[in-house]
């Protein structure tokens, strides 16, 4: 784990100092966090780094995981769904379950904190299940530029008893009666997922999956997930594959408050069969922060071709890297990729548009390089960890600093 002048290298010594600064008023503060996964997806990857951190910077930040049965789960899913902009039904019975895991939860959960901190939707009722002593903010990740308006009516009846909401874009702020504000996700350079890896490592390391550098890579790193259409991968793939020699690699993890990956992984599996180019594919699904890392070097074209996508934290990790991104221009990810400059941005149905792209940086290893260098400079000036350790604890001083 990391010490914070670690990042010294990185971000330079001004930061730091800054970052201290900011955390001495709040010494010894007790804040908890609540979400409902320890790993699989963007929000657990930030709190793995942040919790840390603020802990090292002299706050005692704890970090709980709600739990529920898989009933719960899919209900939350469905949820997710309809933040995302899907039509869904939800029946009494499930606002039921929805509401009585969260009171089950709160019941052996004890919060004498100075601040708690709910993320995303799943632990969202747990408000209604304390006597509120303290600032509650909900952090929520989700692309909610659009959100099923009766599934959102519902959920902001929850929202309003908050002191405050942070989503990832100016887009996804909602008519509400409490502040909202913006802070942007970020990535760690320094784990086992970003930190540098030579060119002979990964190479290395890329063999034991059966992965050969013989072809240029093409890569998507996601759950398997509709929104992120891992489908719209494979016909893109298709596409290019059919002009170009070239492989796909698909990576996928699957997290636990996600019950809808198996059957995703599944029909992928079947699309592969039926493409054509099935020697060319490999398909993976270990969680291996590694190989994530190897694989986000070593491609020739990361894509990223989400339907929706709060931020989209591979994008920024494969930027990081060197390694350009063709994407789909929706939620976070026009934040990440200026495009012809550090990637490719494609409406998500532009198939056509995402394999020309993918030919032409397979091509054209100049401009591989020329759209990776700037991708870098862009995710190391926006979106490390240090920054968005900075912006939380400006939030904490807004809220607990002693002149309040
Ligand atoms: N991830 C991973 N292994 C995988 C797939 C994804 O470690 O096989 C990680 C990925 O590197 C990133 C996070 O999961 O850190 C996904 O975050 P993102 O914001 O892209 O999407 P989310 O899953 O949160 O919707």
């Amino acid at each position: 784990m990391n010490n914070l002048e670690q990042y010294e290298s990185i971000v330079g010594s001004e930061v730091i100092v800054r970052i201290k600064e900011k955390a001495k008023p709040l010494l010894n503060r007790h804040i908890v966090c609540i979400n409902s996964t320890f790993s699989g997806g963007g929000v657990a990857e930030m709190l793995n780094s942040a919790v840390f951190l603020f802990n090292k910077l002299g706050l005692r930040f704890g970090w709980r995981i709600l739990q529920g049965f898989p009933s719960f789960f899919n209900i939350t899913k469905k949820l997710h769904h309809a933040l995302q902009g899907e039509k869904i039904n939800l029946s009494e019975e499930e606002k039921k379950i929805f509401y009585e895991t969260n009171e089950r939860f709160a019941a052996f959960t004890h919060l004498p904190h100075d601040l708690v901190i709910i993320h995303d939707p799943q632990p969202l009722p747990l408000i209604d299940f304390f006597e509120k002593s303290q600032p509650w903010i909900w952090r929520c990740h989700v692309d909610m530029s659009e959100p099923d308006p009766a599934t959102w009516n519902y959920l902001k009846g929850f929202v309003e008893k908050y002191d405050e909401i942070i989503v990832s874009q100016e887009e996804y702020k909602q008519n509400l009666s409490i502040p909202q504000n913006l802070i942007h996700p970020a990535i760690d350079p320094l784990t086992q997922k970003n930190e540098d890896i030579s060119e002979i490592e990964a190479e290395k390391y890329l063999k034991k999956f059966g992965i050969n550098l013989n072809k240029p890579i093409i890569t998507q790193v996601s759950r398997y997930d509709k929104w992120k259409d891992p489908k719209g991968v494979v016909e893109i793939f298709k596409k290019v594959r059919a002009q170009v020699d070239c492989q796909l690699v698909l990576l996928g993890s699957f997290a636990a408050d996600d019950p809808e990956g198996q059957e995703t992984f599944e029909e992928i599996e079947k699309c592969i069969a039926d493409c054509g180019y099935e020697d060319d594919v490999i398909l993976l699904t270990v969680s291996d922060d590694i190989l994530v890392n190897c694989l986000q070097r070593a491609a020739a074209v990361v894509i990223q071709k989400s339907l929706r996508e709060g931020f989209g934290l591979t994008v920024a990790e494969a930027l990081y890297k060197g390694t350009p991104v063709i994407a789909s221009r929706v939620g976070g990810i026009p934040l990440q990729i200026t495009d012809g400059k550090s990637g490719f941005l494609h409406e998500p149905q532009d198939l056509e548009g995402f394999t020309a792209s993918a030919i032409e940086l397979i091509k054209d290893t100049d401009l591989q390089k020329k759209l990776g260098e700037q991708g870098k400079k862009h995710v190391t000036e926006n979106f490390l960890i240090t920054r968005y350790i900075e912006d939380w604890l400006d939030l904490f001083n807004r809220h607990l600093s002693t002149s309040n």
